[in-house]
Parts: structure tokens; sequence; C-alpha cells
């Protein structure tokens, strides 16, 4: 009966592995079995990460691949580990660059989202999420990620909105959220304000055009500027007060040309009296060093711009007009009345948006803000005293300096799409009411003429109490209750300041509490040429899932996680991933391998362990602990990598190898044994692989379960524990297979380099070593295909041509007559010498020339260089080969 149904299993496993086949299907098994979902057992610890919200519009690319390669290792090493793991999944309505594609949707129908209204807008919005939304989570399913799918959320759902809601209202209520004018980063094109962070600067070859200010008082002064259309919102000319040139002009006043406003000319020590003429324009409405310029002046401020980009009235004649038209048009004014003296090439630092490019300005708007200096000063102690970690220990600083510098943070966003902000405005009596709930009646006058704000809060605002507000904030849920604080916030350090410090502030102001006790920061993936791998820079290959149709997803996990490391970038070569699928591939065959060995035994009582058993099991024994502890200190790739080299050279190469002898030998208690050692080193890397290569990992643990594997242990490998670690580790049986396997390499290496063929059996005399050697003497004589091996006391010398050599602590002699024709290899080496030493010659008389050595190229010359020194090495190793061959007297 069993060997009826091990052979089926064999039969099952025919072939190479296929991920094509297993991994849909699996992926399905897991769902459907709940594993998923953390347990309920109250005795389970809980183990959560709250997943970074991809936006709704997007697409994974490669470089999403990390994060969830990462966390559902994390998450599945922790639920092997007895914890209730828990991984939230979720979205976000990332509000301007939804709005863009939906409005460009509209824009082909020949419609803008005027046309529709703001209901009608929303509506459309929803339509178009339920049409496309999903294919994010799809491209999650395919990597394999153990999201709990009935836990998942969507930032403008109505309970996520509920929590924004209560957020805005707590905070407004303790007068951490106010209305205020402030120099807000302008983009013309989206017609809203946008954060610090989503301002990128570029250098831009532009012009610094030097221009003269009419003086009241006659003559002029001329000041060079990058923007002269933002003349017109000038309020004054400053000087630096220790510059001798100006000091009789200070107090003075100017005119602004073309629309004729007296300015004061004041003197202020911000003023760089090195750059340009060393009078500057000061327009507080534009120029955020110009704002508080103007503040320790008591200038007016002056808005010239409306939102569109284009001037307002305040421009005189040149309102209406666009931003860089009206620059060209004051321009031409300005030369015909001989105020432009001159125009040079400057080069400057220009803010673009992040999203579309527009030239960003700055002016000074109406807008929400959070007072963010309390928050940071929560969130900086509890970086500082711990409870909040990072991984690597280098952001920690970063960190703090951001937090230390902290704006107020600017939270309107001139929109449709987004959370609306929750405030009123009556239109009777002018009272501003701030509610959880829409009012209907003005609780000042009741009068009913209310408006709501229009504008609606930065997407930033509500990923930023994601931890929480996922879990049930602001109810008291169970959820809430067991797993908040989460574990382990895992994010690309790109976003450390926009999304880690605002949950950080958010957590500790709203909940009370931290929202996560560790923070583990990973690259950004590049492509080879070092660009980065992002939305906008999309280029063939960087779509996942056809990496994921060419290699299987463990492959992509795998590789990604051990070529990266933490918090720095890596470069994505698709050969790694390549490597990742023969990995894969090497872990089925082995385990086919080990699966006939249970087959071939069974049923037989298994003898003692061998040195080779006890060797391999004390090996495993160190990965395994090596593996936990390097994992609980996030060093994931240090972690694989150990795995990888543990299995792929000593388990499914070396053990394997030897296993054979006794597997295959006449002792069926021996083989019994052998057979057991592969089983058990097998269930235990399994399960400590599963973590980074799920998918064939499980499909090995079906058919290793259908052969009589893993025991009592649960039917899929997802549930299945990971024990700690045996301490049983027998030094010495590693000291003497390790000398053993050196053994075998150096005749190996003897044996290619003097061209014996792979079948052949050669002689080889071992000198010195023990007893314990000698009775392993056929572990040597397979491995190295050795025969007659013999073992020889200590300096024993034989006096006839061949290779020695020093291995794992005995010397190693093998008489080249049983290896090579002694004849032709004498003479093939006397060739070999020859062409080695003209090739040192040639070199070393080209690099003797000194106009070769001064004239040509730097990597001409070294090139030489390397070629003298390879052929010198080369002139070496002939001659200790010849020397070998002396025959002795
Ligand atoms: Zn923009
Ligand atoms: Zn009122």
């Amino acid at each position: 009966m069993t060997s009826q149904r091990s052979s089926s299993v064999l039969e099952a496993m025919a072939g190479p592995y296929d991920p094509a086949s297993v991994e849909a299907r699996l992926y399905d098994t897991w769902d459907e079995s709940g594993a998923f979902q953390p347990s309920g057992d109250p005795g389970r610890r809980p183990f959560t990460i709250a997943i970074p919200p991809p936006n709704i519009t997007g697409q994974l690319h490669n470089g999403h691949v990390l994060f969830v390669a990462y966390q559902d290792l994390m998450i599945r090493w922790q639920r092997m580990h007895g914890r209730a793991a828990l991984w939230l999944p979720g979205t976000d309505h990332a509000a301007i660059a939804t709005q863009n594609v939906i409005e460009r949707e509209l824009a082909k129908e020949g419609l803008s989202r005027h046309d529709l209204g703001r209901e009608g807008f929303e509506k459309r919005f929803w339509q178009w999420k339920d049409e496309v939304g999903n294919s994010i989570n799809d491209q999650l399913r395919r990597l394999g990620a153990s999201v709990d799918w009935t836990r998942e959320h969507f930032t403008l759902d109505e309970q996520l909105s509920r929590a924004v809601r209560e957020a805005f209202v707590r905070l407004y209520e303790k007068g951490l959220i106010y209305r205020g004018r402030y120099m807000v980063n302008w983009c013309p094109d989206d017609q809203s304000a946008i954060s610090d962070l989503e301002v990128e600067y570029q250098d831009v070859e532009g012009s610094l055009w030097h221009i003269r200010y009419p003086l009241v008082d006659g003559g002029h002064l001329t000041v060079a500027t990058t923007r002269p259309e933002t003349m017109l919102g000038d309020t004054a000319i400053a000087v630096h007060p220790d510059d001798e040139r100006y000091q009789s002009l200070v107090g003075q006043e100017a005119l602004v040309p073309g629309i004729g406003r007296r300015i004061p000319i004041i003197a202020d020590a911000f003023v760089d009296p090195e750059f340009g003429s060393g009078a500057v324009k000061v327009t507080p409405g534009h120029d955020p060093n110009d704002a508080a310029m103007g503040e320790r002046h008591d200038l007016p401020v002056i808005n010239i711009m409306n939102g569109d980009g284009t001037l307002n009235d305040n421009a005189g004649r040149w309102s209406g007009r666009d931003r860089f038209d009206a620059r060209e048009a004051y321009l031409e004014f300005l030369q015909a009345e001989g105020l432009l003296e001159r125009v040079e090439p400057h080069t400057h630092s220009v803010g673009h948006c992040s999203r579309d490019g527009a030239v960003i300005e700055p002016l000074v708007s109406e807008q929400w803000f959070v007072n963010a200096r309390p928050l940071a000063d929560a969130a900086a102690a509890a970086v500082n005293d711990g409870r909040i970690r990072f991984h690597p220990a280098r952001f920690k600083n970063e960190f703090l300096r951001w937090l230390d510098e902290i704006q107020p943070w600017c939270i309107s966003r001139q929109l449709w799409l987004g959370h609306r902000i929750p405030v009123w405005y009556c239109q009777d009596c002018g009272a501003v009411i701030v509610a959880r709930e829409d009012p209907s009646s003005c609780p000042v006058c009741g009068g009913r003429n209310l408006r709501q704000d229009p504008d609606v809060l930065d997407t930033w605002f509500s990923s930023g109490l994601w931890p929480f507000s996922t879990l049930g904030w602001p109810d008291d849920t169970p959820d809430l209750r067991r797993f908040y604080p989460t574990d382990v916030m895992e994010t690309g350090y790109d976003i450390i300041f926009f999304w880690v410090a605002r949950m950080v502030m958010l957590g500790l102001e709203l909940v009370g509490e931290v929202p996560f006790h560790d923070v583990y920061f990973h690259g950004l993936v590049r492509h080879l040429d070092g660009s980065k791998v992002s939305k906008t820079n999309y280029q063939p290959g960087d779509d996942p899932l056809e990496t994921i149709e060419a290699y299987g997803a463990d492959a992509m996990r795998f590789s990604f996680v051990t070529a990266a490391a933490p918090g720095n970038d890596m470069r994505l070569d698709l050969r790694q991933v390549e490597r990742g699928g023969h990995f894969a591939n090497k872990i089925w065959n082995g385990a086919k391998f080990v699966i006939g060995a249970m087959e071939r035994t069974s049923g037989a009582a298994a003898g003692e362990p061998s040195l080779i058993d006890r060797w391999i099991l004390s090996r495993f024994n160190q990965v395994h602990a090596d593996a936990i502890r390097d994992v609980e200190r996030f060093r994931f790739g240090e972690a694989g990598r150990t795995l990888h080299d543990f299995l792929w050279t000593e388990f499914f190469d070396w053990y394997v190898e030897a296993a054979k002898i006794r597997l295959y030998g006449d002792d069926p208690a021996a083989a019994a044994r052998t057979a057991l050692t592969l089983a058990t080193v097998l269930d235990g890397s399994l399960r400590l692989l599963h973590p980074f290569m799920p998918y064939v990992t499980e499909e090995i643990w079906r058919h290793f379960r259908a052969a009589g594997g893993a025991g009592d242990s649960p039917e899929l490998l997802i549930e299945t524990p990971i024990p700690s670690a045996s301490p049983n580790v027998d030094q010495g049986a590693i000291a003497q297979v390790r000398a053993l396997i050196e053994i075998v390499q150096s005749i190996r290496n003897a044996r290619h380099e003097s061209g014996v063929e792979a079948g052949r059996q050669v002689e080889a005399r071992v000198i010195g070593g023990d007893d314990g050697l000698e009775s392993q003497a056929v572990f040597i004589q397979r491995l190295a295909r050795v025969d007659p091996l013999t073992f020889h006391v200590a300096d024993t010398t034989f006096h006839e041509p061949a290779v020695t050599a020093r291995a794992g602590g005995v010397e190693i002699f093998l008489p080249l007559a049983g290896m090579v024709d002694l004849t032709a290899e004498r003479e093939r080496l006397a060739r070999e010498l020859a062409d080695a030493e003209a090739t040192l010659g040639r070199a070393e008389q080209l690099l003797a020339n000194p106009r070769f050595v001064e004239r040509a190229p730097e990597a001409v010359v070294a090139k030489e260089r390397d070629r003298a020194r390879a052929a010198s090495e080369r002139v070496a190793q002939v001659k200790e080969r010849q020397a070998a061959l002396v025959e002795s007297p």
C-alpha cells in the first residue's frame, strides 16, 4: 500500500517546478482556509502590519514588489511563530492623481468636471472605482500577499471618512487646526495648494534681468530678478544695512514701473550685497523670504495672481494674461521705457509640481493648517525614548531633524475628490461652524443659509490616520483594542515625512499611543541604468506580472529580498530573478530525492546516525538559529542568503551525494536512518523558507505529507509552526566533515587542473590525519572518485611526479602517472610557458616605453598592466606544475 501511494507522489512531481500551474491554486487554498485572518485565540499575541495603501489609480510595478515581499515575509514568519498575524490591506484615493485620471477621461468625452458638478463628479468617481479599482488587489494576490481581505479598506469608505471628520474636529477644538493666510506652494495646473514635499526643485537655465526702478526724487536704482512679472506685487526694495553704495537711499522711495506704486527702500541684513546690484525687490505676496522680510518691516502683501496662473486686477494693464505671457509683455514695456538695463543667462533652482511638472508659484492665500509643532514634539519624544525604533537606525536622526524644523502643515486642497473640509460658513451672521454632522442651521443666529468650505483635505491627512482608522477608530472596537498599536511599519524611505511622521504625530495625538513600534525602510528599486522604477518612468520589464509569468512569484520575491539591503536602493537585474527560479527548482528536485528515499526505506527501522547525519543535523540547527536571529533583527536578506547557501550547497549537494552511499548500500537500518535525516532537514527547511518562497514550499509540503512526511503537522505549511532552534550542535562532527569536504574539493581541483575525465578513478594517498578520517574513506572515494585510497602516517615522503595539496589538516598526494600522460603533459606545459613568457615580454616592453605610458588613454595602460600581471602569474603557475613533473631520481 505504502509504496503504491508514494510512487504516485513522485509521479505528481514529475518534471521541473512549474510555478504557473501552482500559484493561483495555492493562493485560493490559503484564502479559503481562513489562514489570512488572525487567530481569534486570545492566548495568541497579535502581530500587525498596516499595508502602505497603494493609490487606487495605480498598477503595481517592480518598485512595489519589495514592500510585498518584506511585509508578507514578516507576516508569514510571525504567523508560523504562533502570533495572531494581521496584515491590513487597502487603497488610498490619492486625491489629485485620481482627479486627474477622471478629468482626462471626461476630456475625451468633451466634458469638464464643471459640466458634471460636484455630485455628478463624485458619482463618476465611484463608477470608475468599481470598474478599475480592483486591479491592484489582483496584483497583490499574484505576488502571494497573505493579507486579510475581510478587513480591506479604502480611504474614502464611510468608516474612514468618519474617522477623518472626527480627527479634524478634535484637532480644531484643541486649537491645532486653524485657518490663515500664508504663503503656499501653488500649482496652477492643479489649481491647488500642494505641500512642500510635493515640490521638486530642478536647476533651470533662465535669465537674470537687471531692471531700473525710477526713484521718486529722481535717478534710478537697478535690481536683478528672475521673475520680472512679480515686480507688479513689489512693496519695497531692500539693501544690506552695511552696503555703503546705498546708505543714502535708505528711507527714500522708488516707483514700480507700469503701476506707479510708491515703495520704500529699506535696509535688511538678509540681503546679499554680492548678488546682482546688491539691491533686491521685495514681493511678500509671492516669495517666502520676502514674506518674512515683509513681516519684519510691516510691508503690505499684494497678491497679483489668480489660481489658474493668470494675473489678477492688482497687475494693472497686465491683468488677465497668463503669468509667462505677462512676463514677456512686461519685459517689452520695460525695454520700451528704457528700464531694462541688461539680461544675463542665469541657472537657478525652480520648484515644479511633482505630478504634472508645472512651475510652482509661491503665493499667499487662505488655507487650513495643522499647527504641527506640538505634535512633532510628542513624536520626537516617542523616538527618543525608544517607543519607536528605525531600521536602519540612521533614519532616526533625519526624522528628528525634520520634526525639529517642522512648519505648519497646509491641509486644504482646492480639489473636488477627497474628504470635504467639515466647515460651514453662515451667510447671515458670518459664524464658522466646524461639525461632526452636517449642520442644517446656524447655532448662532439660527439661519439656514450655510455654505460648506469648498476645499478637500490633503490626501496624507487621511492616510495619516491609516493604522487606527482601519481598525475602527474613533469607535472603541475589539480590533482597535487588540491590534493597536501595530507592530511594524514597512515602507520606502522616500515617504518618511509625507506619511510615517504624520502617522506618528496623529496616532499619538488622537489615540494616545504610537501607531507602531518598529519602522523598517526598504530602498527604492532602480533600473540597471540607475533610474528609479516608477509610474512616470515605466520601462519594458517593469511589470511584475510579466516577471512572475516568466520565473514565478517566489523567484521574484526571493531575489528581491536577498539582493536588497535595508534603506539602500537596489538595481534590479532580471538575471537575479532567474537565479531565484533556479533555486526554486533545486529545492523541488531535492525534495523529490528526499521523497524517493522515504519510499525506498519505508517500514524499515532506523539505525544509528552516521557522522554525516550528525553533521547535517548540526548544521541545520545552526542555520535555523541564525535565520531566526537575523529575521528578528530585520536582516531579511542575510537570513535568506543563509538558507539558500545551506540548502543549495550543504544539503542538496554534499549531504545528498554522501547520503547515496548508505541509502543504496546493503544495510537497511543505515538506509532508513539516512532517509529519516533527509526528511527531518527537509521538513525544517521548508518551514524556515516558507515566508521567503511561499508557493514552492507549500506545494512541496503537500507532496511531502502525501508521502508520509511531517508527522501530524497541519495540512497547510502556512499554518505550520516554526519551532525554536534545537541547541544540539555536534561541533566535532562539523569539523570532521568540513575537513572531509576540503579534501574532496582539493582532489576535485587537482583532477580538473590536470584535465582528468569526470568518470575516471584516480589514486590518492592521504598523509597525516587520524583514524576518524580513515573510517570515512568511502566518503572521499565516492565523492572524489578515488581508487585506490591509502592512508599514511605524517611525514611520509614519496618520490614520483605528483600533485600535492594541503587540505582538511592533511597532505594529499596524487601520483600523476595515473592521471595524465607525462610526456604529453611536459610538452603542453613547455608550450604554455613559452606563450605566457612572450605575452609578458611584450607587455613589459610596452610599459617600459614612457611615450606609451604618458600618451595612451588611462584605460589602455591599465589594461596592459593587467595583462602583464596575469601573464606573470601564469608563468609562475606553469613553472610550479613543471617542478611537480620532474621525475625523482
Ligand atoms: Zn500640479
Ligand atoms: Zn448665523
